[in-house]
């Protein structure tokens, strides 16, 4: 039996699969929200485009809320996006 690869969606555009890379955040078994480099962390995840503009909708609806089914903080917002923007030039730099 093969396993089925999951269809990835980006929650603020809707785009599916990884052309321009979605990058993973994941709720932690804490109940924080962190963003998944490997994209492998066990647990509740989300994908957002590695683009800005998708990022920035996500923290302007606080979509991780309802997505990761946690409390997201403001200053949470603030770091994961800090957090996604250097995942973002990572990614990148290694193209
Ligand atoms: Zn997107």
């Amino acid at each position: 039996m093969t396993k089925k690869a999951p269809i990835r969606t980006c929650i603020a555009c809707g785009a599916q699969g990884d052309k321009r890379g979605l990058i993973r955040f994941v709720r932690t078994p804490e109940g924080d929200v962190a963003c998944d480099a490997s994209g492998k962390a066990a647990g509740r995840g989300a994908y957002v485009c590695a683009d800005a503009a998708c990022f920035a909708q996500v923290r302007k609806r606080r979509m991780f809320d309802a997505r990761l089914r946690v409390k997201v903080s403001a200053d949470d917002y603030e770091r994961l996006q800090a957090e996604f923007g250097a995942l973002c030039e990572m990614r990148e730099a290694a193209q």
